[in-house]
């Protein structure tokens, strides 16, 4: 599954959310005999549709999609010498499908900030410098061999063409994902091959003081800090405090500090958009579930998620939207009104869709 690498600088508080984030682990709620790995947290995606699919149906169980986030450790500055922890660090981005930068904007003066004072511009552009330089070695390691195979291969060229203007860009001090270039993008895919960092979909997380939480003035101005990226504002030690809460208590403090849900669950939803995902939906009386697919997928593809069988004999999907569910009451009902769709293979699955798939064994 996709992954997002959590980074930063030492003292931001990355340790204080992680452990807030592995306390609210659904595969160790949900798999308990799962094998789950000291520095990944896999977090489900809050989804109110699942409770109400639940009612409806009277399901056992609900199963919301899941992300995966990992805790890379390391030191930043100075990681793109390619020295030791360095390395390892650079390698665990790489594996890494989007980036999490978090970024400490909470003043307090019993925790030191590595450069003396807390500044979230300085250290957002402390960290891109690091991915930005490696990714320019990278661009110049290859681009003496791209000019080479060039020559004798006609579609190296293009991506030669793209390596000198991803050189050009880095060069320049900005990121690829800053100008567009992403994994999905032509340029992107024709610099697959170099396996850059900054391509990556980058996603912020600032931890904020309490009463920054509702101060859009200062939100703004750290959103424009980091556009097109997304920003989630937090407070770490609120979400670890939020982690040991049941569900009643856990709004209460919410409230009392202006907030409608844990900065978690706003931070799973949106890495959950950041790596390109969405969901389709199914229930019945074992489980109200969300299947996590890639946006654009067709009916055949979301079905292979359940298993490669449903895509190899499928036949049709019966869809019915949430909605319509949801305003007719009932699968039958909604048959009788003529709210479920037969889709055929070339259905492209939309969100809120519900679903059963038709299939051949
Ligand atoms: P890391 O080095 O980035 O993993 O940072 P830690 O999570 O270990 O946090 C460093 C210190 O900052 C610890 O003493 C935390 O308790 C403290 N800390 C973390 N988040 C917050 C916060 O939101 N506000 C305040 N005041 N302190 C925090």
């Amino acid at each position: 599954s996709l992954s997002i690498g959590i980074v930063g600088l030492p003292n931001v508080g990355k340790s204080t959310l992680f452990n807030a984030l592995t306390k609210n682990d659904v595969l160790a709620a949900n798999y308990p005999f799962a094998t789950i790995e000291p520095n990944v947290g896999v977090v489900g995606v809050p989804d109110p549709r699942l409770d109400k699919l639940a009612e409806i149906f009277a399901s056992a169980r609900i199963l919301p999609a899941t992300v995966d986030f990992v805790d890379i450790a390391g030191i930043v500055r100075g990681a793109s010498e390619g020295e030791g922890l360095g390395n390892k660090f650079l390698a665990n981005i790489r594996e890494s499908d989007a980036i999490c930068q978090v970024i400490r904007a909470f003043k307090d003066e019993n925790v030191v900030h590595v450069d003396g004072k807390v500044s979230p511009r300085d250290d957002i552009e402390t960290i891109n410098t690091e991915l930005i330089l490696a990714d320019l070695q990278s661009v110049e390691k290859a681009i003496p061999r791209l000019t080479k195979e060039s020559r004798m291969q006609k579609d190296k060229a293009k991506v030669l063409a793209a390596a000198e203007a991803a050189q050009a860009i880095l060069a320049a001090g900005d990121t690829l994902f800053a100008h567009g270039i992403t994994k999905g993008t032509e340029q992107g895919v024709l610099l697959h091959e170099l396996h850059l960092l900054t391509t990556k979909p980058f996603l912020y997380v600032f931890n904020v003081d309490e009463d920054e939480l509702t101060d859009e003035a200062f939100k703004e101005e750290q959103r424009a800090l980091i556009a097109p990226a997304e920003a989630i504002f937090l407070n770490a030690k609120l979400e670890a405090d939020l982690a040991e809460l049941d569900d009643a208590e856990a709004l209460e403090l919410l409230q009392s500090v202006g907030q409608e849900e844990p900065g978690l669950a706003t931070l799973a939803r949106v890495g959950f958009n950041t790596l390109g995902l969405q969901t389709y939906l199914t229930a019945g009386p074992k489980e109200s579930r969300a299947w996590t697919i890639k946006r654009g997928a067709t009916a055949p593809e979301a079905a292979g998620v359940i298993h490669t069988d449903f895509q190899k004999g499928f036949i049709k999907a019966e869809v019915i939207s949430f909605d319509d569910l949801v305003a007719t009451g009932s699968v039958a009902e909604a048959r009788a009104k003529g709210k479920a769709r037969m889709e055929g293979k070339d259905y492209v699955m939309q969100d809120g869709d519900v679903v059963e798939f038709r299939f051949n064994v």
